[in-house]
């Protein structure tokens, strides 16, 4: 039926793109089966206090491993488990696991779980965190919802109920990727945020001269410390970034100079090596003393 009229119509049908359509539709399969295969597993990146340069919390960030592709990116698979449903299911594991695991950790240490806006429209999700909570036995106030500005785009539904019911339950919710997409000073203005993430690509040249992107930081600090919400800049990479960062007034950091996301068991050697670690300036994750 596509071949029509005979006249480029096969464009829109070309080998690359119908192996396109294929393999997505493959990986969605694959999707539907990889909880129950046990193919996901999470990765824990460091969160680290500019005041006191320790680790006080983790971002749980999930990996899948392919049994024919190998590991597969997040980026490139949760926009297809989103399409699909299939988000549900995951971000229900994801949310468990973390917990579980959070409550190996030392009682003082946060963890973070990406919410999707699919999740987040989904009035069962109170009661799934009420019972992850309890199933894991870690405090409310240990948990981070992290959700992005897309939870406000449908606007058939409100957020509001939503943010009202899981401040209720006492987790805290940060705002994720802040700076990018549909951005909007408004979003800011009702929702209880207890932290705003400053997305990476702010973070990036930001310590070259000249660069714009610190006045941009700078500012969102601003905004962020008036309204009582913390900030994580993302994304840093480089000494020169922690110092910028941390004169910026930003109050904590994640990024690869202090560790790239790591499975659950180098968390526990991580934090049992964080006692011998003092100085700000210089300051990194050790393995173990
Ligand atoms: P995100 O939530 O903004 O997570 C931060 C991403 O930045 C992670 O990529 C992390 O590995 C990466 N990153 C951290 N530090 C650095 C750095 O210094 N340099 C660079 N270049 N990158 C850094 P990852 O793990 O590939 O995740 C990508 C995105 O996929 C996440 O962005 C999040 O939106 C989504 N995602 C990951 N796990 C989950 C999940 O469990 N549920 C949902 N719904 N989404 C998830
Ligand atoms: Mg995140
Ligand atoms: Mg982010
Ligand atoms: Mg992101």
């Amino acid at each position: 039926a596509a071949k029509g009229d005979g006249r480029g119509i096969h464009r829109f049908y070309s080998d690359d793109m119908l192996a396109g359509a294929k393999s997505r539709k493959q990986l969605e399969d694959d999707l539907r089966t990889a909880v129950s295969d046990g193919a996901f597993h999470l990765a824990y990146q460091p969160v680290v206090s500019t005041k006191t340069a320790r680790i006080v919390g983790y971002e749980a960030l999930i990996r899948w491993t392919h049994p024919t592709r190998g590991n597969v990116s997040p980026a490139d698979f949760i926009p297809i488990a989103e399409e699909s449903g299939l988000i549900e299911g995951i971000g229900e594991w994801v949310l468990r696991t973390a917990c579980l695991e959070a409550a190996r950790w030392p009682g003082d240490i946060r963890v973070a779980v990406n919410v999707s806006p699919i999740q987040f429209a989904n009035p069962a999700l109170p009661a799934l965190v009420t019972s992850a909570l309890a199933h894991s036995g870690i405090a409310p106030g240990r948990l981070e919802l992290e959700i992005t500005e897309g939870v406000f785009l449908d606007e058939t539904q409100s957020s509001d109920q939503m943010f009202k019911a899981l401040k209720g339950i006492g987790v805290r919710l940060a705002l994720d990727d802040f700076g990018t997409g549909y951005s909007s000073l408004g979003y800011l203005r009702n929702a209880p945020f207890d932290k705003i993430k400053i997305d990476q690509s702010f973070v990036k040249g930001a310590a070259q001269s000249g660069n714009r992107n610190a006045a941009i930081i700078k500012a969102i600090v601003t905004l962020a410390d008036t309204l009582g919400m913390e900030t994580t800049a993302e994304g840093v990479e480089i000494q020169d970034e922690i110092d910028l960062i941390r004169d910026l007034g930003c109050s904590h950091i994640q990024g690869y100079v202090y560790g790239r996301p790591a499975p659950a068991d180098e968390v526990l050697v991580q934090l049992g090596g964080q006692a011998g670690i003092a100085k700000p300036s210089g300051f990194k994750v050790s393995r173990s003393p």
